[in-house]
């Protein structure tokens, strides 16, 4: 597939290409432009061009054209979920929860295009104001690769609607989908230039993007390394920032909770996507009362998890998406074993036979009698890994929980409401889940505090994002 720019597919300028690898099984199966900063250039004029034409329409009229791309995305869910699986790994059936969140989106944000957004300030004999919200011109969105159509439908939902025109980056590994979406968006009526995307690295095509004087605004999804470095790259223009970056979610255990559902959600929180999410379970404190027969249950589900290529029926869980993250996860399960930081329980290791040689397939796996200064806990681990830690009470449940640089979500499994209340008021997070873990709807503000980054997705917050106000002052 070739890039989008000006509503035209355009090769690379040089002519290279990337290959895209299905993670099941090593092969090749499409490639990419290896975009240059010119070709971000030649994205910028056009999403300029557009910007005249396409801000000025009613909020309506973009409305309507978000809900006719939200049809399409619907109308071909099975072939955008197909593709989804093939260039990620994720088992089919996730792509196609992701495919249609992503057409929930941008029907979300089409829904509200009618709701007024402004507000009038009467003022006495000193006159009255109205402030308005104006969009704030060409936008930059970057997209990792673990959630590529979800996270490419919070950007686009609310950053066309506000009247923005976009310029998008997918993550190099997952340009596909993304790509096929964009056309989507062209068939629903979306003016050329008015979304564009340009595939390639991240340190050429991500940052001139990110350095381009005539953008104004950078919405990043990714790792806390990159997004630090964007900030830096970002700061000789005063750009707005959104940055959502990683995260290491406590799930809180106690006592009182309805053990089987804390169970699954556990077994989901952790290892849906093969635990390469955001908000992934990434450590689990059980109270030491239910701790024995909740890894009880919990290992014998997770060792009957179906292990395969995404697009088998009967897979639970996939490959993880690239070689570098199954190194990666490899190497820190290693290092727990060989610096005693704690004890396996099941899995460890990357899956072996013959079903799983080309690929980059990892085996679900528990640890236990974590050390508290395991790296495991100080740091995202994106993959399908999951310390299990025993406590004796909230208090420490909660210390342990707020021992941590990330704040993305938590969850705590209880009956009880002081319980809840003094999770919900005692725990660093952008999100505080009871009895659930991973639910992330279109309506409310998604994000976190501390390292997992600063801003919001979804809902008026990230539309308010998109926007900036501008102030009649009426002095009668
Ligand atoms: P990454 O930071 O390596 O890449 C993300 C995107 O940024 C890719 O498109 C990449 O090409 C681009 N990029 C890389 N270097 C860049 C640079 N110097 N300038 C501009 N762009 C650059 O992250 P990843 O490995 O693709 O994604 C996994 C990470 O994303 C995890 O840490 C995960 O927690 C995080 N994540 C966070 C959220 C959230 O909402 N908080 C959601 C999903 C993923």
């Amino acid at each position: 597939m070739d890039m989008l720019i000006n509503g035209t597919a355009v090769p690379a300028t040089d002519e290279a290409r990337i290959k895209v690898i299905n993670p099941a099984t090593g092969e090749c199966i499409d490639t990419v432009p290896r975009g240059s900063g010119t070709d971000v250039n030649a994205a910028v004029d056009a999403a300029d061009a557009a910007f005249g034409t396409w801000s000025e329409k009613t909020t309506r009229d973009r409305g309507l054209i978000l809900f006719r791309a939200a049809e399409l995305v619907r109308r071909d869910h099975k072939d955008l979920a197909r593709l989804l699986t093939q260039e990620q790994g994720k088992p089919l059936k996730e792509s196609i929860d992701e495919v249609r969140g992503c057409a929930n989106i941008l029907e979300y944000y089409a829904s509200i295009s009618g709701q007024p957004a402004g507000e009038a300030v009467h003022l006495g004999k000193a006159g009255d104001c109205l402030v308005t919200r104006v969009p704030l011109g060409v936008c930059g969105a970057i997209i990792p690769w673990n959630m590529p159509v979800i996270i490419m439908g919070w950007k686009l939902g609310p950053a066309l609607l506000a009247g923005n025109t976009l310029v998008l980056k997918p993550a190099s590994t997952t340009p596909l989908t993304n790509l096929r979406i964009a056309g989507l968006l062209q068939e629903a009526g979306l003016p050329h230039g008015v979304l564009n995307v340009v595939t390639g690295p991240g340190e050429t095509v991500g940052a001139a993007l990110v350095k381009h004087p005539r953008v104004k605004k950078i919405s990043f999804t990714g790792d806390c390394a990159t997004g630090h470095r964007i900030r830096q790259m970002a700061k000789d223009h005063l750009k707005t920032l959104t940055l959502e970056l990683g995260g290491s979610d406590p799930m809180i255990v106690m006592a009182d909770a309805d053990i089987s559902k804390a169970v699954d959600g556990a077994l989901r929180g952790r290892f849906y996507n093969a635990g390469q999410v955001c908000t992934a379970v990434k450590r689990l404190y059980l109270h030491e009362k239910i701790a024995e027969e909740f890894m009880h249950l919990l290992i014998a589900r997770v060792e009957s998890l179906t292990i395969g290529n995404g697009l088998l029926p009967a897979t639970d869980m996939g490959p993880l998406n690239n070689r570098e993250q199954l190194e990666r996860i490899s190497s820190l399960v290693r290092e727990v074993a060989e610096q005693e930081e704690g004890t396996i329980s099941t899995g460890g290791s990357p899956k072996t036979g013959s079903a799983y040689k080309d690929g980059f397939f990892y085996q679900p796996t528990l640890i236990t009698d974590v050390a508290p200064d395991a790296a495991l806990l100080k740091n995202e681990v994106f993959g399908p890994v999951l310390p299990v830690m025993t406590v004796p009470d909230l208090s420490a449940a909660i210390r342990e929980a707020n021992r941590s640089r990330y704040g993305l979500g938590a969850s705590i499994w209880t009956r009880d409401i002081s319980t809840i209340k003094e999770v919900y008021q005692r725990v660093n997070a952008g999100i505080v889940w009871v009895n659930r873990h991973l639910t992330i709807p279109p309506e409310v503000p998604f994000g976190g505090t501390n390292e997992s980054g600063i801003g919001r997705e979804n809902g008026f917050h990230a539309l308010d994002s998109y926007t900036q106000t501008k102030t009649l002052y009426l002095g009668w």
